[in-house]
């Protein structure tokens, strides 16, 4: 791997270059304001907040020309794009995603977007912005924790506004359907509640800062390979019961102001053009009222995906035309597209920057408390750390070790991050960035596991980078324990194997031989397979874990954190226990192939509802996390009759520290649905040793009903359902029944 190791602290300067741009651009915005006579709210009725959303809106819309309208819906690249000659716009902010200009005119704010999952991101460059990087999304809903997310969409929204973005690409949602996809990591699991409610947390976090969050990509979009022209081929009631239902719910939770429509087509038409997609279930069905951006290269038409409820087109230059521009004009002018529709899209635009305050509140330039930052990131990670394997209490480390081997994946230095317009550089720059690894640059954030443990043990610690199997093996006979870094690099664009990078895998077995102490600290983005699972001690799941993630890894080894993480997706044993042994069109080749990938294999049965109707033993369950400490559920109960079914248990800490468990309520059906049982709900509680908590959740009535087409409802049948309350998805602890009559779940 050819990498360029930034040594110096600050070698990357903190950019304050967007801040500059920034700035400028409020000032430029105010000259042509100055140069207007004053408006008085007489002229501008729509800047009076006291009036709704809608209101504004309209008053708004009538004050508009057309010219005006089609600006809103046209969206820059704000990068250079050198494939098509283009220059990063004048006012947009350098090196990131989007730009669509405002209307000083009219007082209508520009739209300054960038990419926002786990922080702001920046494209690739030379002077990314650098800011605090959570760990990967995949990772906080590993959490089970929306407290944590929300905290950590606050912060993204904190140094957002801080660095003059309105309009955050965040709420990555998409159902892990295959655990090879590349963007694994930057979605929230398997699992449509537990999704749902860690992403609903994430956008209202990044919201509650006056912005503008996404929700994306809508929809089905599962898999990089091919993924601009695959079909994804699904029936009505397996798409509403999945990927559609963790839309539906986290879109009610969170109000994001824009949906991002995928990449890929859905039963053979594109989603951003799709009037079934955008028009039926988003718009009619859920009643959104926000506006749909097409993701960067999403937009394909301009009258079929106007008319099918595109409401802008994002990032022109990824596109094959600017749809949106003159070819809108026109569409409208001939009336191929009513005017009412581009009022429709111009007004949803306005809408959702009312709703959320972008008038009132622009973006302010403000230093950023990194330092409190650090703090919320490293906190997400600790949260975020699942302890997979724990023999003979190997962890935490013991007081008695006087060495300890550190192998692999440059602990000494940092930790990995994933790939892709997600990527965020962290507060001090990468400890290592690869700009040549292809779909890269690929980061290590300058936060080391091993100075972290160094600082929390009495043991001599002896790093080794692992590439000289033998070497790393001498160390690790020597040592009196072997903590091994592995690592499997993901990123947009390109999907994986399962398979950890180069020969960690035989460095691992080779390790595992010459000391049983051995530790084996995962850095992924997602499952791995584990061909050495039984011959080590320990393992522990660290995601990808942001900008602070050495010291959350150390914390936990060293017992500072007791580990509460539970998977938030399957970990298969084998690639032939997936519903596609081989991924569809993998490996993918330079151009886009029309190809049509089978979501009907597995239904609305996606991740551990898959395993369960197959009858399938994965390697580790969902839900699945051990602590230092131990847990004990009594007492489940279930009430039904009117109303949400209500379901109360008790938790107790039976171990001798203090720990947080996460307690699973998962439902089954008289009549088998798509699957023998859905998680249904789930609490994390903190608990010292001794102590009981009693919990009560209500069921979201949509987790005990299927989807009817034919009715376009989501109807519950009458029976008796069991009410299982389990540590994971395959380990049930006590049950319950609750009779429940015919019911048609009301909009
Ligand atoms: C990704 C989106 C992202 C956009 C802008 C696309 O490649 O799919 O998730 O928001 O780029 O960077």
């Amino acid at each position: 791997m050819k990498t360029s190791r930034l040594l110096e602290r600050n070698s990357m300067r903190r950019s304050f270059v967007s801040l500059g741009t920034f700035v400028c651009l409020l000032s430029s915005a105010a000259q042509v304001q100055a140069a207007d006579p004053a408006p008085t709210q007489a002229d501008r009725p729509w800047m009076n907040a006291a009036l709704s959303a809608e209101q504004r809106t309209q008053s708004l819309l009538a004050a508009m020309t057309q010219d005006e309208k089609l600006t809103l819906v046209f969206g820059y690249f704000s990068s250079d794009a050198p494939w098509k000659n283009f220059k990063k716009p004048e006012g947009g902010l350098a090196q990131s995603a989007g730009y669509v200009p405002g209307i000083p005119r009219l007082g209508i704010p520009p739209m300054l977007e960038a990419d926002a999952g786990i922080g702001v991101a920046s494209q690739p460059g030379d002077n990314p912005k650098l800011s605090t990087a959570l760990p990967s999304n995949l990772a906080t809903a590993a959490t089970w924790d929306p407290e944590l997310a929300f905290a950590g969409g606050q912060m993204i929204g904190r140094e957002a506004r801080a660095t003059g973005f309105n309009v955050m690409l965040a709420g990555g949602i998409n159902l892990v359907r295959d655990p090879r996809g590349g963007r694994t990591f930057e979605y929230g699991g398997d699992d449509p509640w537990l999704s749902a409610s860690m992403l609903a947390a994430q956008i209202r976090g990044v919201q509650s800062n006056h912005l503008i969050s996404t929700i994306k990509h809508f929809a089905l979009n599962a898999q990089e390979s091919n993924r601009n022209a695959l079909s994804a081929n699904i029936d009505e009631r397996s798409a509403r019961m999945s990927d559609l239902l963790a839309f539906e719910l986290a879109i009610e939770q969170s109000q994001p102001g824009a949906v991002m429509c995928a990449y890929n087509r859905v039963n053979s038409v594109y989603s951003c053009e799709h009037p079934w997609l955008l028009n039926k279930v988003l718009k009619g069905d859920w009643g959104y009222k926000g506006f749909v951006m097409s993701d960067w290269g999403g937009t394909h038409s301009t009258i079929p995906a106007a008319n099918a409820g595109l409401d802008q087109q994002s990032g022109y230059p990824f596109d094959a035309s600017p749809y949106f521009s003159d070819a809108l004009r026109e569409a409208v002018e001939n009336g191929h597209v009513p005017q009412a529709r581009l009022d429709d899209m111009a007004g949803r635009i306005l809408w959702a920057m009312f709703a959320n305050g972008l008038f009132e509140h622009p973006p302010k330039a403000e230093d950023i408390d990194f330092k409190a930052h650090a703090d919320i990131t490293r906190s997400d990670a600790e949260g975020a750390i699942v302890l997979l394997k724990n023999e003979r209490s190997i962890l935490p480390l013991g007081a008695e070790l006087k060495s300890i081997a550190i192998i692999g994946s440059h602990a000494d230095v940092g930790v990995l991050s994933g790939g892709g317009s997600s990527q965020v550089y962290g507060p001090e720059g990468p400890a290592i960035l690869d700009k040549e690894i292809k779909h890269g640059p690929q980061v290590y954030h300058r936060s080391s596991p091993m100075q972290a443990l160094a600082a929390r043990t009495g043991a001599k610690l002896v790093y080794h980078d692992g590439a000289d199997i033998k070497a790393a093996s001498r160390l690790a006979a020597g040592s009196d324990m072997v903590i091994v870094f592995a690592s499997q690099w993901a990123a947009e664009g390109i999907d994986g194997t399962l398979r950890l990078d180069g020969d960690q895998d035989a460095l691992i077995a080779a390790l595992a031989k010459v000391n049983r102490r051995i530790v084996v600290v995962l850095q992924t983005g997602g499952p791995v397979l584990m061909p050495w699972i039984d011959k080590v001690a320990g393992v522990v799941e660290a995601w990808y874990p942001g900008s602070s993630g050495g010291e959350a890894i150390a914390r936990v080894l060293s017992g500072e954190v007791n580990p509460s993480g539970h998977l938030p997706l399957t970990f298969p044993r084998s690639l032939d226990q997936l519903p596609r042994p081989k991924l569809d069109g993998y490996p993918a080749g330079p151009k886009a192939v029309r190809i049509d990938v089978d979501y009907s294999i597995e239904g609305a049965a996606v991740g551990y509802k898959w395993f369960d109707r197959q009858g399938l033993k994965p390697l580790f369950p969902f839900g699945y996390g051990l602590s230092y400490t131990g847990f004990a559920y009594s007492g489940l109960k279930a009430k039904g009759g009117q109303g949400p079914v209500q379901v109360s248990f008790t938790v107790a800490n039976t171990g001798k520290l203090a720990g947080q468990d996460v307690a699973q309520i998962y439902l089954s059906a008289p009549k088998i649905w798509e699957a023998p049982k859905r998680l249904a709900g789930f609490r994390k509680v903190k608990l010292q040793p001794g102590e009981r908590i009693d919990i009560k959740l209500s069921v979201d009535p949509r987790l005990l009903a299927v989807y009817e087409p034919a009715q376009n409802q989501w109807v519950i049948a009458e029976g008796d359902y069991r009410v299982i309350l389990a540590t994971d998805a395959a380990t049930p602890v006590e049950f319950a029944m609750v009779h429940l009559r015919r019911q048609i779940v009301s909009r």
